[in-house]
């Protein structure tokens, strides 16, 4: 069973020091130890080995990368820069990313289990992406001039203008299953604005956040600007949301601490856009071309292992297509390649950890419990590493749990339907709105479905595809507002108003 084990002799030198590197945070331009002395273990999910520690941030910590980047905000070099300059730093980091490509490939594999196809292909290259497209915003951001009424004032005569300024110290907090994408997501339309970050990983999946803020210095952005906490969510994280110093929190992650940070956000003014949990449908209609749409089905929930908040966890099938459908995607699941991410042969990694792999397992458990048939996979493999067989589960009722929770792993749950209105209504009765995807060759069914649908990403004839130039958001349980596209570097702006007396 050793081969579902890493093989460190396929890193490169790059991610061999960097592991070896005792890590620490990145606070005011410098990798500086924690005022406490509490560390969190890294673990390679694949072998349940530990590969490093990181401090765990004390609110101390916090305090200080909260000061670091206030006064970069406020007195910095990066408070003078104008903005094409900023736009030529988020560039540069851009190019670095590439640079670094392999390493951080191989880091986030080793860190968090995806395969590294993926972390080389689209980690890397799609955060470079955001980032480049991030940059070119920083030179268009602008305010409006307004001819203003001030009926009460019939002398007065005016010239009245908007200013977009940056909102201040951003604090961005992102989970652990596409690591460095989530922090890239939460930095660029915050450094396009102009902003300071305080970037807090996921406590399992550091290391290519602390590599970033390494990257930013590299690339010319000054210290102080991009900070890194390493540390839990009940210590580091609800440090930082609580903080008074920090103007804005931009958070990925469950919808339970959404709802927190909310809460947090609230008490004291500060701006959020919260990017939540999903249980994204999948509706595949009679006239479906089947060679599609059978493979981008099982994709939609199999792809990063069904860690993937728009995975498409819920597929329902027209009842004269549902058992080709449910045969052909139970065929993919049983033909995938269970393997360690290092491996390029593998086609499914681990889960992220032993605890995400037990809570997947109670699910498929609950689901039997509930009267659920297990069609294919639903057991763990006997290794050290935190494997799940992709799972199919047919028989399912709308009130399941396996239907109405995010279970974050390769677990699908799939139901026939008799008709448009009852696809429709099955897929909209969710608490999350994240994704949902329709596949027909019906041009007046797919803009029915696309107005239907209650969720902020929807797709036809494929699957969860995003980009830098498409705003990325959910409705319902799903989240407040948007990562990615020009709205995100927007929400990272406030509105001044100006009147001049002429
Ligand atoms: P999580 O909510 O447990 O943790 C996310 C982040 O919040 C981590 O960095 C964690 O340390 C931090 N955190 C936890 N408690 C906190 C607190 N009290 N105060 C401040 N920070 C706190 O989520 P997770 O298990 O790491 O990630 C999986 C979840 O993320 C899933 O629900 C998934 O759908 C969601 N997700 C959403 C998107 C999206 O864009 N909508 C993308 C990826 C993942």
């Amino acid at each position: 069973m050793n081969a579902l084990s890493n093989d460190f002799n396929l890193l490169g030198v790059e991610s061999r020091a960097f592991l070896e590197q005792e890590h620490g945070l990145r606070i005011g331009g410098r990798a500086v130890p924690s005022a406490g002395d509490r560390k969190v273990a890294l673990v390679d999910p694949s072998s349940g080995n530990v590969v490093g520690h990181v401090p765990e941030a004390t609110a101390e910590d916090v305090d200080a990368a909260v000061g670091a980047a206030r006064q970069a905000l406020e007195e910095g070099p990066w408070a003078r820069m104008r903005p094409h300059e900023r736009a030529l730093a988020m560039s540069r980091l851009a190019d670095l990313i590439e640079e670094c490509g392999r390493e951080l490939a191989e880091l986030e594999t080793i860190n968090s289990g995806r395969l590294i196809g993926n972390t080389r292909a689209f980690d890397v290259e799609f955060s470079a992406h955001v980032l480049r497209y991030m940059s070119g915003w920083a030179t268009k951001i602008e305010g409006r001039t307004v001819d203003i009424s001030a009926p009460y004032m019939p002398a007065g005569e005016f010239f009245s203008f908007t200013r977009r300024e940056p909102v201040g110290v951003v604090v961005g907090i992102v989970p652990w299953n596409v690591p460095l994408c989530q922090a890239v997501w939460k930095l660029a339309p915050a450094l396009a604005a102009g902003c300071t970050v305080v970037l807090k990983p996921a406590e399992p999946t550091p290391l290519t956040a602390l590599r970033l803020a390494d990257l930013a210095l590299e690339a010319g952005i000054p210290a102080g600007v991009v900070n890194v906490v390493t540390g839990s969510g009940a210590v580091t994280g609800a440090a930082l949301v609580s903080h008074p110093g920090v103007d804005k929190i931009s958070f990925t992650g469950s919808t339970a601490t959404g709802r927190l940070i909310a809460t947090h956000a609230a008490a004291s003014f500060k701006k959020y856009n919260l990017e939540l949990g999903g249980k994204s449908p999948v509706v595949i209609m009679p006239d479906a071309d089947l060679e599609k749409a059978i493979p981008g089905a099982a994709w939609a929930i199999f792809g990063n292992h069904g860690q993937n908040c728009c995975a498409g966890s819920r597929l329902y099938v027209h009842e004269t297509v549902f058992d080709k459908v449910l045969e052909g995607v139970a065929d993919i699941a049983r033909s995938l390649r269970l393997g360690p991410g290092l491996d390029p042969a593998s086609q499914m990694g681990p889960l992220v950890s032993r605890a995400q792999q037990q809570r997947v397992l109670g699910y498929i458990e609950a689901g039997r419990r509930e009267g659920a048939t297990v069609l294919t996979g639903g057991s763990a493999l006997d290794h050290a590493g935190s494997y799940v067989e992709p799972t199919v589960l047919v028989n399912t009722t709308q009130h399941m749990r396996v239907v109405q929770e995010e279970i974050f792993g390769p677990v699908l749950v799939a139901s026939r339907f008799s008709d448009e209105a009852e696809a429709l209504r099955m897929a909209n009765e969710s608490e999350y709105g994240l994704g949902a995807s329709i596949w027909t060759r019906d041009i007046g069914r797919v803009h029915r479905f696309i107005r239907g649908f209650k969720a902020g990403n929807v797709w036809v004839n494929v699957h969860n595809v995003l980009d830098s130039a498409l705003p990325f958001g959910g409705t319902k349980g799903s989240g407040v507002g948007h990562d990615l596209g020009e709205q995100s570097v927007l929400d990272h702006t406030r509105i001044k108003a100006a009147v001049i007396s002429l």
